[in-house]
């Protein structure tokens, strides 16, 4: 009689089979409830989908978060539970994008404007350059007429 039940708490874990997490009996891996103590074993069952979805909404997902905030600031922290921060976040984004706008803007009026001057006056000069060279070959043409005369009149 005792036999039996020492064969029973001694023998070896089958394949589909687990200890109790508290009493230490060999039950079957699947069991919820152990039958020899009663405790619960695991959690009750989830469909994957039902635990995804309570992941993905509870928080706590750096990945997530990181992922929901990078979408557009505050997401993340509105899915870690902090409105406060989330709204911080949010609305200091906003202000941000507004001023590198305004910014962009107010540095784009002078910087065209600075070009322009810049343009006109780099622009001159090589006008200036290519008037001096039109005039220096009319004067070259000058001389080298000048010249041939000279020489003409030296045969
Ligand atoms: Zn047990």
């Amino acid at each position: 009689m005792s036999s039996t039940s020492a064969d029973d708490s001694t023998r070896d874990r089958g394949p589909d089979e687990a200890f109790c997490r508290d009493c230490g009996a060999v039950i079957d891996a699947r069991a919820e409830i152990c039958p020899e103590c009663g405790v619960r074993q695991r959690d009750p069952p989830k469909s994957s989908i039902d635990s995804a979805l309570d992941d993905l909404l509870e928080g706590g997902n750096p990945f997530v978060a990181a992922v929901l905030s990078a979408i557009f600031p505050g997401l993340g922290q509105l899915y870690n539970r902090e409105l406060e921060r989330g709204l911080v976040f949010a609305v200091g984004f906003i202000v941000a994008s507004v001023s590198v706008m305004v910014f962009i803007g107010f540095l784009l009026a002078p910087a065209v404007w600075l070009y322009a001057v810049y343009d006109a006056y780099t622009r001159a000069e090589l006008r200036a350059e290519e008037l001096q060279r039109a005039a220096d070959r009319e004067h070259e043409t000058e001389i080298s007429v000048s010249e041939a005369d000279d020489e003409e009149r030296e045969e």
